[in-house]
């Protein structure tokens, strides 16, 4: 066995960080922890994780004060920019397990170090894709489930032998609901086949996701917008797949569960035992596929457009969602408004041409710009 990879994980006390470190646990041998970041909610589950992995330096934008005491003698640093310290800590992989494009920056500071990013944070990629993927292909390893699958069905062919990439979607809880007009928070948070954190499931619900995850699959894979499509397949085993040019399609499949993709990427695209159940061939298994209703579930077609556009809009387009959704969230919006307001903001500030995106203050100046719209959107229908 090679000696422990050495790990930084950006978002442990969040869904994804949370199973690593259960990977990690499971595998004391390939792994050490060597920095963890997390934001303000959970002091207590950050300190309990520092201590279990003996982790030398830990980040929050949360109370310091209150990490120190509950750690003794760990290093603790604070502030807005405490999470890219962490990520820029020299080690062989950082996961960043961020919710939201504040993850940006810490993928950035990751990179510029020389350090490979297992990314679970697909906005960093929307909001800031140009800005990613001039490190280069190398540094990135999606963790995303279906461009991790896509990833792997990559390595069956040539990229110049790819016809299409086709990303697999849940359709989420309302797959086949009629009527989107009169959901609630709890019917919009209850997945059938995923277990996220709160963000990404509505984000599952609304298919924004999948609209986040074309633009997020355009980037990493280089791919034009019209070689990437996404079909509805409820059981989510399939997680994408790579059509070639001879007619072939590559698809990567296993249970729904994000250990597969994590362990993937955080062990450096190795293969780790049991790291997530293989399908159970005893048993009889029905898989199926069919096209997206873009009228039902318009956010794929605004991610498409936002994104062949380019620019700026992939990055408004997004912090429009993270502020409709979270006003979903606290009871401000219906269901159905929050594709309105990220449409209406998008109108708004897209009408121009797309804003050209160089530094990672560029993208922070569209953000806000959108933000101010969306919310103002908000007051209004609420
Ligand atoms: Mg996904």
């Amino acid at each position: 066995m090679p000696s422990p990879l050495d790990l930084v994980i950006l978002g442990s006390t969040g869904s994804i960080g949370v199973q690593a470190l259960e990977i990690v646990e499971a595998n004391p041998e390939r792994f050490r922890i060597v920095g963890l970041a997390a934001g303000s909610k959970n002091p207590e589950l950050l300190a309990e994780q520092a201590k279990k992995f003996a982790v030398p330096i830990v980040g929050t934008t949360g109370d310091r004060a209150r990490l120190i005491s509950l750690l003794g003698n760990t290093q603790v640093i604070d502030g807005s920019e405490a999470a890219s310290q962490i990520a820029a800590i020299a080690c062989d992989v950082v996961l960043n397990g961020m919710a939201g494009s504040i993850g940006l920056g810490p993928t950035l500071a990751a990179l510029a170090v020389g350090n490979k990013v297992a990314l679970a944070n697909k906005e960093s990629l929307v909001a800031g894709g140009d800005l990613v993927m001039a490190y280069g292909r190398d540094q990135i390893i999606p963790v995303d489930s279906e461009h991790s699958a896509l990833y792997q069905c990559f390595l069956s062919g040539k990229a110049s032998e790819v016809k299409q990439v086709i990303l697999t979607a849940s359709g989420g809880p309302f797959r086949d609901r009629l009527d989107l007009s009169d959901i609630s928070v709890a019917d919009a948070l209850n997945h059938p086949t995923w277990n996220m954190g709160p963000v990404v499931t509505i984000n599952s619900a609304t298919l924004m996701n999948k609209g986040l995850e074309i633009i997020e699959a355009h980037y990493l894979f280089d791919i034009p917008y019209s070689k990437i499509t996404a079909v509805i397949h409820p059981q989510s085993v399939v997680h994408s797949m790579v059509e070639f040019i001879d007619g072939s399609t590559v698809a990567q499949a296993s249970p729904p569960n994000m250990k597969g993709p994590i362990a993937y990427a955080i062990s450096g695209t190795n293969r780790i035992p049991k790291a997530t159940a293989p399908i159970d061939w005893s048993k009889s298994h029905s898989w199926e596929f069919s096209p997206i209703d873009s009228a039902r579930f318009p956010a794929v077609d605004l991610a498409r457009r936002c994104g062949e556009l380019g620019g700026g809009l992939p990055a408004i387009f997004n912090a429009a969602n993270e502020v409709a959704v979270e006003a979903f969230l606290n009871g401000l919006i219906s269901f159905a408004q929050i594709v309105d307001i990220v449409d209406a903001t998008v109108q708004k500030l897209g009408g121009n041409s797309p804003i050209s995106i160089t530094s990672l203050a560029d993208v922070s100046a569209v953000e806000n710009d959108s933000r101010i719209i969306a919310t103002q959107l908000v007051q209004e229908r609420k």
